[in-house]
C-alpha cells in the first residue's frame, strides 16, 4: 500500500513538473525573458533539493544567469534554440528530475542501508556484434557473438531503477544493432535515460525520428580528428557516416555528444580549434574524451599516448571550458578530470559495466567479474568480492591524476584481482591480470613524478564525497593503509 501510495505522488509530481518544463521551454523558445525564466528553473531546483541543496553553488548559478553573454549561458540558450521541445522536456524530466533530483537521494539512502558502491549509472553492452574492426579496439575481444536478451537488459534496469540509477549507457559492439529491443526499452522504462556509445553507421531519418518522439536516447558518436586519422583506425568512409549521423541527429532536434579515444598517434588532430569547431557546427554539445587504454592481447600499447601528450591534454581540455575559449563544445576527459568526481568512479562507486555475456566488471576497461546478471540481481553484483574491494579501495591514489588501478597504479588492480578470486571476462582471447598490468607499469613510472608536480602545484577543491569508507582514511592509525607512493593498499 505504501509503495502504490509512493508511486502515486511520484506520478503526480512528475506530472506537475512536467507542466512547468513545458512553460519554462515555452518561454525560453520565444527567447523573452529568458534571465527571469533560468532563475525560476535554479527555485525550482533548490526546492527540490531541499536541506541538501548548496545555498553558495545557487546564488553562484544566479549570479551567473543574469548575464546572456557569459560563455556558458550562450551555450545552454544555442541549446535550447536547436532542440526539438518535446526531446528537452523529456531529457529534462529524466536526467534532471528523475536522475539528479528523485535518483539522487535514493542513492545516498541505499549506499548507507546496503554499505556498499551505488552507482548513478549503469553501463552495459546490447551485444558484440560490431560492423566495423577499429585498430586497438578491446571489444572484439570478447567474441562477436554474445549479446545480453531483453530480459536480461530489462532486468538491469529495473532492479537498477529501485536503487535509484536513472541513467543507462549502452555501448559495445554497436548498440544500434539492437535497435528495435532498445527502442523497447526506452519505452518501457519511460522515466530513465539512454546514451549510446555508436559507430554512427546505422543511424538514418526513420531512428531519428522515433528518439525524438521518445525524448530518452540520446548518442555519443566515436570520432577521430580528421578524416585521415580516423579512418586510419576505424576504416575508410567511416568520417562520412559519421559526419552524415551528426547532420540528421542535428535536423531531429536531438541533443548528442562524441566518444573520442585518444592516441598517441591522433591527440592533437581530435583536440584541435578546427576539429572543435566543426563539432559545434555539426551540433555536437558535448564529449567523453578517453585515454587509449592497452586492454587486451591484441591492444597496441604503443599508441597510449606520451606524458608529454598527457599534460598537453589536461591543459588543452581545460582551456577549451574555459571562459576564454569560445567553442561551444564541452568536452570531459575521463582520464584527467578524476578531481571533479573523487578520483576513480568505477565498482559502483559512480558507475559499472555488464558485458554482452552478463558478466559485471567494475569498468569497462577491467575486464575481471565475480558474478554475472543471469544469476545474480544489481545489488549482489555490487556487493561481490571484486566491486567491494574497489568501494574500500576508492580512492585509489590521493593524487586523482593518477586516479585508475590499473592504468596508473597497476599493483592495486593485481592485488585485487588476486585477494577476489575475479576471473577475466574475455571470451575468445583471456588475458590475465599480470600481462594486463605488465603493460601499465612503465607507463605509471613515467606519469607518477610528473603528474604529482602538476597537482602539488594546484589548488583542489574537496571532493563533496569520495565513498563510505573514508573515515577510516581519517584516522592517522590506518596511515599503514597506504603505499609510499600515496596509492591504496587494498584489504579484502
Ligand atoms: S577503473 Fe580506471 S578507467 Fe575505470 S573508472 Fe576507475 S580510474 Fe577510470
Amino acid at each position: 500500500m505504501a509503495g502504490k501510495v509512493q508511486q502515486l505522488t511520484h506520478q503526480a509530481e512528475r506530472q506537475a513538473i512536467s507542466v512547468m518544463l513545458d512553460g519554462f521551454l515555452k518561454h525560453l523558445k520565444s527567447k523573452e525573458d529568458r534571465t527571469e525564466t533560468y532563475l525560476k528553473i535554479v527555485d525550482l531546483a533548490e526546492k527540490f533539493y531541499g536541506a541538501g541543496a548548496n545555498k553558495d553553488t545557487l546564488n553562484a548559478v544566479r549570479e551567473y544567469v543574469k548575464n546572456p553573454e557569459n560563455r556558458w549561458m550562450r551555450f545552454i540558450n544555442r541549446v535550447v534554440d536547436e532542440t526539438d521541445h518535446h526531446y528537452a522536456k523529456t531529457m529534462l524530466l529524466n536526467l534532471g528530475y528523475e536522475a539528479f533530483f528523485r535518483g539522487t537521494k535514493t542513492i545516498r539512502e541505499n549506499r548507507k542501508k546496503y554499505n556498499c558502491n551505488i552507482p548513478w549509472l549503469i553501463l552495459f553492452d546490447p551485444t558484440m556484434a560490431c560492423n566495423l574492426h577499429c585498430v586497438g579496439c578491446w571489444s572484439g575481444t570478447y567474441g562477436h557473438k554474445s549479446s545480453l536478451t531483453f530480459e536480461e537488459m530489462d532486468k538491469i534496469v529495473t532492479e537498477g531503477k529501485e536503487l535509484g540509477a536513472h541513467l543507462y549507457m549502452l555501448t559495445g559492439g554497436e548498440p544500434t544493432v539492437r535497435m528495435n529491443d532498445i527502442f523497447k526499452l526506452a519505452e518501457k522504462h519511460n522515466d530513465c535515460f539512454f546514451g549510446l556509445y555508436s559507430n554512427s553507421t546505422l543511424i538514418n531519418d526513420e531512428m531519428a525520428e522515433r528518439v525524438r518522439q521518445l525524448g530518452n536516447i540520446t548518442f555519443m558518436l566515436s570520432i577521430e580528428g580528421t578524416e585521415e586519422t580516423n579512418d586510419a583506425r576505424r576504416g575508410s568512409g567511416h568520417y562520412e557516416a559519421a559526419m552524415k549521423a551528426m547532420d540528421i541527429l542535428k535536423k531531429h532536434g536531438i541533443v548528442f555528444g562524441t566518444s573520442i579515444c585518444y592516441t598517441r598517434a591522433n591527440v592533437e588532430a581530435v583536440t584541435s580549434d578546427a576539429f572543435f569547431h566543426l563539432l559545434e557546427e555539426k551540433g555536437a554539445r558535448f564529449g567523453f574524451y578517453f585515454h587509449l587504454m592497452p586492454v587486451g592481447n591484441n591492444a597496441v600499447p604503443e599508441l597510449m599516448p606520451t606524458v608529454e601528450q598527457r599534460k598537453y591534454m589536461i591543459d588543452r581540455i581545460r582551456y577549451v571550458r574555459s571562459p576564454e575559449s569560445n567553442i561551444e563544445f564541452f568536452p570531459m576527459d575521463f582520464q584527467n578530470d578524476g578531481e571533479y568526481v573523487g578520483g576513480c568512479i568505477a565498482g559502483g562507486r559512480n558507475y559499472f559495466h555488464i558485458n554482452s555475456n552478463g558478466d559485471a566488471e567494475p569498468c569497462v576497461f577491467i575486464h575481471f567479474s565475480n558474478t554475472n546478471i543471469k544469476n545474480n540481481t544489481i545489488l549482489e553484483m555490487l556487493q561481490s568480492p571484486l566491486f567491494m574491494a574497489y568501494h574500500e579501495g576508492q580512492p585509489f591514489n590521493r593524487n586523482q591524476l593518477r586516479p585508475c588501478p590499473m592504468l596508473e597504479n597497476p599493483q592495486l588492480l593485481r592485488e585485487m584481482v588476486q585477494a577476489t578470486g575475479a576471473h577475466q571476462t574475455n571470451l575468445e582471447s583471456p588475458e590475465d591480470v599480470d600481462h594486463l598490468c605488465a603493460k601499465c607499469d612503465d607507463y605509471a613510472k613515467e606519469w607518477a613524478p610528473v603528474a604529482d608536480e602538476i597537482w602539488a602545484s594546484e589548488t583542489h577543491k574537496k571532493p563533496s564525497y569520495e565513498n563510505y569508507t573514508q573515515e577510516k582514511r581519517e584516522h592517522p592509525e590506518l596511515a599503514a593503509f597506504e603505499h609510499a607512493d600515496g596509492s591504496v593498499r587494498i584489504d579484502v
